[in-house]
């Protein structure tokens, strides 16, 4: 089936549901598109502390309250897997499994993915021990024993937050110094349920049906520790947090690109013209909610007046 529309914007996290409150409220014909639940990323952030205004907000809550608000000004959030873009012509065409998307502009928010460990074992037992989500699994973890990876923000807070539930939470780091902010690493530190292993990397996830064990090299003696599972607990949690990869595959050889990272203007703008990008997804010093919603804003802002010099 064909659907026209003004803007049509692929992702609907921060960025995307911030571009699609702009356009719907401009009274754009606005379609927001993503393969799942809308929210992306921060959906599995227990706390936002630092998005202006809201304090205690948990990353679920935001993201409804985002949907709600671009969904009452006329957006329409509509869950399609986009298989193929076409942005040759004036109109640019979005393909998914059954639809095509014509719209008069289309903007890029797609975020990033965590970015996964590697290691033999990890996607076996996705699900089964390992997880990217401490907001939505940490209470399976409820006085049992978590190993954390990654040393940066969101390892860090991650961590704490799965101090509340975990009887120990291990943090294991590759080098001997984190990345996260110094705020975050004093509270980390300080937090007596957390043990750092330093200069550490995993080499296998381990287990029958669930994960039993996790196998950790030292870099820097090549010594091999392997952990497991207290025989009652019978399983242990792994929580890989190490950063992000941008979901950018689908405009490789079509939007000129930085390491995977789609490249912008600071109007949002891709090499496309109608194109724009917003979010985690493009060439930025700043990863946050707060810098997400405002490349939304910018990128439909943009479109608006795109759209009206163009159509
Ligand atoms: P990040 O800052 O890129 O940190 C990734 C961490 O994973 C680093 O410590 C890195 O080690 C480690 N790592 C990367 N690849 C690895 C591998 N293959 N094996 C083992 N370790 C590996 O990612 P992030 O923590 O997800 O944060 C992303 C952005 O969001 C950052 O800008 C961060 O500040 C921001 N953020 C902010 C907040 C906040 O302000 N409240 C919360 C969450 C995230 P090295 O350090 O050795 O490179």
């Amino acid at each position: 089936m064909i659907r026209e529309c003004d803007v049509l914007i692929i992702g609907a996290g921060p960025a995307g549901c911030s571009a699609a409150i702009y356009a719907a409220r401009g009274k754009l014909d606005t379609i927001v598109l993503d393969k799942g639940n809308p929210g992306g990323q921060i959906v599995i952030t227990a706390e936002v502390a630092n998005y202006p205004g809201c304090p205690d907000d948990t990353g679920p809550d935001l993201m409804k309250r985002m949907v709600k608000q671009a969904e009452d000004f006329g957006a329409k959030f509509i869950c399609d897997e986009v298989i193929g873009v076409d942005f040759s012509g004036k109109i640019k065409i979005v393909k998914t499994p059954e639809n095509e998307y014509h719209a008069k502009a289309v903007i890029i928010a797609t975020g990033a993915n965590p970015r996964k460990l590697g290691c033999p074992g990890e996607l076996e037992f996705t699900g089964k021990g390992v997880s990217y989500c401490a907001t939505c699994d940490a209470d399976f973890f409820r006085d049992l024993e978590v190993f954390v990876i990654g040393g940066g923000d969101t390892a860090v807070e991650e961590g704490m937050y799965l101090t509340k539930f975990a009887r120990k939470v291990y943090l294991v780091h590759r080098r001997d110094e984190l990345r996260a902010a110094k705020s975050n690493q004093e509270k980390a530190l300080k937090n007596e349920k957390m043990e750092f292993i330093w200069n550490t990397v995993v080499e296998e996830i381990k287990g029958d049906g669930v994960v039993q064990s996790i196998v950790l090299r030292n870099v820097k003696t090549g010594e091999i520790t392997e952990y497991h599972a207290d025989e009652d607990d019978g399983i242990i949690g792994v929580f890989p947090f190490i950063g992000v990869i941008p979901n950018s595959k689908l405009f490789e050889g079509i939007i000129n690109m930085e390491d995977g990272y789609i490249k912008t203007n600071d109007k949002m703008e891709t090499n496309i013209p109608g194109v724009y990008a917003a979010g985690d997804v493009r060439v930025k010093t700043l990863r946050q909610v707060v810098t997400a919603t405002s490349d939304g804003a910018i990128a439909s802002f943009e479109a608006e007046k795109y759209i009206s010099d163009n159509f």
